[in-house]
């Protein structure tokens, strides 16, 4: 279409249409990195994480990447979400924002959830980022706990027990402390007390062989997609076993390969099939 031929009046529709489409394959564009994540996919490709995969298999840049990436996860959560998205009224960094919040403070609330996309529907990005700043620092500074009624009475109760006149906030202190105190000893003695085991079948990975994996992976991933180029990832690595050991397989360094969380995930999607979590 020569666009310099159009009359002002269908230059101005078929702007429209262009800006449609856009915002109807940025929507295309999210499902696909939710199935892609769903499938932990890009750990095939050689990527360590999804964030990579969009930067280098999809050529976008750092920060196009992690708005797309926090925009999808969105719209996993909130069918809301993804059809503002493809009506135009949220734009990509207004939900990767309302993402990034939600993630920090751990709303699983429907409404909460609700209310911060219209919010985020109706702001500028500034004005977005500064509400949701001043939300954030109201979220840190108080930490309300409502007791019901069953709990007071036990508490109640225990003071009693305890001829004690402990406020609630004191005997949640106490118990808590109580129980931490007793988790810490329990494990403790289990390390002390647990054996040293070096037969290969067993799931337990004995020292010797952790320190040979470490040395001949130099601390790297060892996963190598079809073009033999391995994996970068360095950090959270994980021993596992190249045939599982459910399926008989051995404990020794034949057996056993480091790998990031995303290629160990994909390996046991690829041996034991995609879990089919709701999320
Ligand atoms: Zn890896």
């Amino acid at each position: 279409m020569n666009l310099r031929k159009l009359s002002d009046q269908n230059l101005h529709e078929s702007t429209l249409t262009a800006a449609k489409k856009e915002k109807l394959s940025t929507i295309e564009l999210l499902r696909h990195l939710a199935e892609v994540q769903r499938r932990v996919l890009y750990a095939e490709y050689g990527h360590s994480t999804l964030y990579k995969y969009v930067i280098y298999e999809l050529g976008y840049s750092e920060s196009e990447s992690w708005t797309r990436i926090q925009a999808m996860k969105l719209i996993r959560i909130s069918e809301l979400a993804e059809e503002k998205i493809a009506e135009g009224l949220l734009t990509l960094s207004n939900a990767a924002e309302v993402q990034k919040y939600i993630q920090e403070f751990n709303f699983t609330n429907p409404g909460q959830i609700t209310e911060t996309i219209n919010l985020a529907s109706q702001k500028s990005h500034r004005a977005l980022v500064q509400e949701l700043d001043r939300r954030a620092h109201r979220e840190k500074t108080e930490k309300k706990i409502v007791l019901r009624k069953q709990l007071l009475d036990k508490m109640v109760r225990l003071n009693k027990l305890l001829n004690a006149d402990m406020t609630e906030l004191e005997l949640i202190e106490m118990l808590l402390d109580k129980e931490i105190r007793e988790c810490e000893l329990l494990s403790s003695k289990r390390t002390r007390t647990s054996k040293n085991v070096s037969s290969e079948n067993t799931r337990y990975l004995p020292i010797q062989v952790k320190r040979t994996i470490v040395i001949r992976s130099q601390h790297q991933c060892e996963f190598r997609d079809k073009n033999g180029k391995r994996c970068d990832e360095r950090r959270n690595l994980q021993f596992d076993h190249i045939k599982p050991y459910a399926l008989g397989g051995k404990t020794n360094e034949q057996n056993i390969q480091f790998l990031c969380p995303a290629h160990n995930q994909r390996r046991m999607i690829k041996t034991f099939g995609l879990l089919d979590r709701p999320h």
